[in-house]
């Protein structure tokens, strides 16, 4: 039975006592061999099934306009799928690109535009200011960052918060210094704290003064419709709010169907401005003829309505919520009042954020390796991977079967508990 007491408030004996306990318990976990992986979100094979209609789709070969969806053409994607989308996104139609699998590439695809091309506005090319920075709120997510380090530009952190991005800091940054072109955010069950941008944050967000004049949010809306319980987070309606603030231009919302239907044959998102969806197209006519029209048919059939992407969710959620709950009870059984872990409970999204005691995360994430239990690297939610306190680590309990998610997070739990005893010793 483990101690309750806060670690820091044991004496040297009672230390290692416990010590010895975690390594008793962890020479168990070394034994039994395992081989598990809780690296990415990646949908399970359970949840991928729920879409496997798809693959009987479309029954027909033209849009609702009458287009031949398997030909060349149609480089904003079909009417259908947009209006569904639009739906859910709060946004016209009109003002939503449906293109390829992935929103990531949208994400790049706009940035790369930003960096030869600049944007209306932009006194010129992003890559010939002498510098360029983005606010990234930490912790974030790995490939948002990892984009922004391959193509030079900077990184400035602000803390994430419950309710979203430290708006006050933002503003700071983004107020006076015109190499401050853009920010990252993940509204709705942020990646990987779970966090959902209130309203408030969202309107100072979109109303801020920023000092360049083609400022951009990358608006990413990855987990939009992916809740983990019935009280279901409505995303700000970023587009409205900085329309109304008179900076139309400054979001670039993505999305995708990726943890919705398929993660690798999905459709993806781009909703912005009337302007902004003309500069993306006007850049992305050199770069296609059209996008995967009968993969957009196939989904808009199977959807049939924004309705039917809203039900289609619960299945998702009904396979994903007791994966959520087993991380919560593995962790709380084995660290409860031992002062050495936070951790995050999000209501939807695909992780949860652990804060172990400073210093100690890339020793778990070590130790977990070598049970058989891969994590994803410490630091991995920071700019260059570098968590400057090394307390971090995100889990990723979506992919593998309950019981491995039980199996991992007990194990997970005690090498948080053994890293933090050598620690508290050394
Ligand atoms: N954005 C966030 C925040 C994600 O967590 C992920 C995948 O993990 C993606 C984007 C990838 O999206 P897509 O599959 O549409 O490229």
């Amino acid at each position: 039975q483990t101690t309750r007491v806060p670690l820091a408030d044991l004496s040297p004996a009672e230390l290692e006592v416990f010590l010895d306990r975690q390594r008793a318990a962890y020479q168990s976990l070394l034994d039994r061999g395992l081989r598990l992986d809780l690296t990415r979100g990646k949908p399970s094979e359970a949840q991928l099934d729920l879409a496997d209609r798809l693959l009987t789709l479309p029954t027909t070969r033209t849009d609702a306009d009458g287009v031949d969806v398997r030909n060349y053409g149609g480089l904003a994607g079909i009417r259908q799928i947009r209006e569904i989308f639009g739906e859910l996104l709060q946004v016209a139609p009109e003002q939503v690109v449906a293109g390829g699998n992935s929103s990531l590439t949208m994400m790049h695809d706009c940035l790369t535009q930003l960096l030869l091309h600049g944007a209306p506005g932009s006194p010129r090319p992003w890559v010939r200011e002498e510098r360029v920075r983005f606010v990234c709120p930490v912790p974030g997510y790995d490939r948002h960052f990892a984009m922004l380090a391959h193509h030079g530009i900077e990184m400035v952190t602000v803390p994430m918060r419950e309710d979203g991005p430290d708006a006050g800091v933002v503003a700071a940054l983004v107020r006076d210094d015109p190499s401050v072109k853009g920010m990252w955010i993940v509204p709705t069950y942020a990646n990987p704290v779970g966090a959902v941008c209130s309203q408030e944050v969202a309107a100072a967000l979109a109303s801020m003064p920023a000092a360049a004049p083609d400022f951009r949010i990358f608006w990413d809306n990855a987990y939009a419709f992916h809740h983990l319980t019935e009280q279901e987070a409505k995303s700000a309606d970023i587009l409205t709010l900085a329309a109304v603030a008179g900076h139309p231009d400054r979001p670039l919302v993505f999305a995708s169907t990726s943890k919705i239907t398929y993660a690798g044959a999905g459709v993806a998102f781009l909703a912005a401005s009337a302007d902004n969806v003309a500069w993306y197209l006007s850049h992305q006519q050199f770069a296609s003829i059209g996008p995967d029209k009968v993969n957009q048919l196939r989904h808009a059939e199977f959807f049939g309505s924004a309705q039917g992407v809203r039900e289609h969710m619960a299945g998702h959620r009904a396979i994903l919520a007791p994966k959520f709950a087993a991380v919560q009870a593995a962790l709380s059984a084995e660290l409860d009042g031992l002062g050495v872990a936070t951790w995050t409970k999000p209501t939807g999204g695909y992780f949860v954020s652990v804060d172990v005691l400073d210093g100690t995360a890339s020793r778990v994430v070590a130790l977990a390796k070598a049970a058989g239990i891969v994590l994803t690297p410490a630091g991995a939610a920071f700019p260059h991977g570098h968590d400057p306190h090394d307390r971090n680590i995100r889990l990723a309990p979506s992919f593998p079967v309950l019981d491995d998610v039980q199996t991992a997070m007990t194990g997970v739990a005690t090498c948080i508990a053994l890293a933090a005893a050598e620690h508290l010793q050394a």
